[in-house]
């Protein structure tokens, strides 16, 4: 088993080895990129590329083995039954999209409920939004506690029998909250309403299990998780697939076409219409090969060490005020945090002096941070390639924050 000492750490990521001064503490926004993935989608462009699906020829056949073969690695990776389940989308966003669309249109009719969190990225937000506007549906939220945890005795009130859809995501990119998705689930099932998990900050991080979880669908990025960006996936029940109408139509998704209608290819690929990101996807295989090489233990537990280890030091600042979960077990590998007296953007531009890279703003979770009652927070993140040097760098450049804007002397 590696070490993510700096060394290790330095011979993998081209991205740090280059940048030898820099701090990345945002991979909640995105990851940086190992060798191996970007080895190979250069070797994919320079020895493999053809388009997929519609040559008969050797090439073409390779590389839609290629692109196959990562559907079957996502399936692997998140536990589903079969290949057909997974559908290459451009990321989370748009796995959200297709699911509010592709399911949302043919499933809802008027007074039907559709039950989200206030603690949803907006991603997982806008699609809703649009689609009750277009099928006279109901929004509803789940509250949320002030660590940003949806509150488990409102999950009975909130969704009811008239609630066809939930969508929740699995942590919060904001705070770092686990959410009680087992309860939210089992609710949900109750009612017979269908359960959308964003796993966006989750499926880096940890396992996640379909079946264990009986989730009806997870979307995920492959950019958080050391893949190319332009990439993603939903995985979905395929009884629940084959209730969708198509998100997008076009060359790739149809089967037979005359002049007034088409019929449809099969799942999955009637919802991939076009020409797909296939070097990105071979990327994305090649990223959940480096996770599973690491596997989710070592890398859950030594995120887990970081994130400790950094809420820790930075509770033993002055004028600090830390959000989310008090207890560490209770997080993704994100901490959010504001000094006192000093707006985020402040903090960040200085930590940037320091080449200390972090996130400043409401980090596309307003609804959060309205009921939290802040305008916006800084956020630091973690991955595998980060170390606790990092995290005292850190530490002694928020140390000058306060003194450079003449707060302290
Ligand atoms: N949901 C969550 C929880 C996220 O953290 C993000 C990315 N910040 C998204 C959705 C959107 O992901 P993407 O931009 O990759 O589509």
């Amino acid at each position: 088993m590696m070490k993510a000492t700096k060394a290790w750490v330095e011979a993998q990521f081209p991205l740090i080895r280059h940048h030898a001064s820099l701090v990345y503490l945002d991979s909640a926004a995105t990851t940086q990129k190992p060798d191996q993935v970007i080895n190979r989608i250069s070797k994919y462009n320079r020895q493999e590329h053809a388009n997929i699906h519609r040559g008969v020829y050797d090439l073409s056949q390779k590389a839609t083995t290629a692109y196959d073969q990562v559907r079957q690695q996502v399936k692997y990776l998140i536990s589903a039954r079969r290949d057909e389940e997974i559908i290459f989308t451009k990321g989370t966003t748009e796995s959200l999209n297709l699911i509010a669309y592709s399911y949302g249109m043919p499933m809802l009719s008027e007074g039907d409920e559709v039950v989200l969190s206030i603690a949803e990225h907006h991603s997982n937000i806008l699609p809703w939004q649009q689609l009750v506007k277009n099928k006279k549906a109901v929004l509803k939220y789940l509250p949320v506690d002030i660590e940003g945890r949806i509150m488990e005795s409102a999950i009975d009130t909130v969704i009811t029998e008239k609630t066809k859809i939930v969508s929740v995501t699995m942590v919060s990119n904001a705070f770092g909250t686990l959410q009680p998705i087992a309860s939210i689930i089992k609710r949900a099932h109750e009612v017979g309403a269908v359960v959308v998990l964003d796993g966006a900050q989750s499926v880096p991080h940890k396992k996640v299990d379909v079946k264990a979880l009986d989730a009806d669908f997870l979307v995920f990025s492959s950019h958080k998780m050391f893949g190319p960006t332009g990439v993603g996936a939903l995985y979905g029940k395929y009884e629940l697939l084959e209730k969708m109408m198509p998100y997008q139509t076009g060359g790739d998704m149809i089967e037979y076409v005359e002049e007034q209608t088409s019929t449809f290819a099969p799942i999955p690929q009637c919802f991939e219409a076009g020409t797909p990101n296939i070097e990105g996807i071979i990327g994305f295989g090649e990223a959940i090969r480096f996770i599973e090489q690491i596997g989710y233990d070592f890398i859950y537990k030594e995120e887990m060490r970081l994130t400790k280890y950094a809420y820790d030091q930075l509770s033993h600042l002055s004028h600090i005020q830390i959000y989310g979960p008090l207890n560490i077990e209770d997080r993704g590998p994100v901490i959010s945090f504001n000094v006192e007296d000093v707006h985020p953007h402040d903090i960040t531009t200085i930590l940037d002096q320091d080449h200390i890279a972090i996130r400043a703003g409401h980090h596309c979770a307003q609804l959060l941070m309205k009921r939290i009652g802040l305008p916006s927070t800084c956020r630091v993140s973690f991955a595998i390639y980060n170390t606790t040097e990092d995290i005292d760098q850190l530490i002694e450049s928020l140390k000058k924050v306060r003194k450079w804007l003449g707060y302290e002397s």
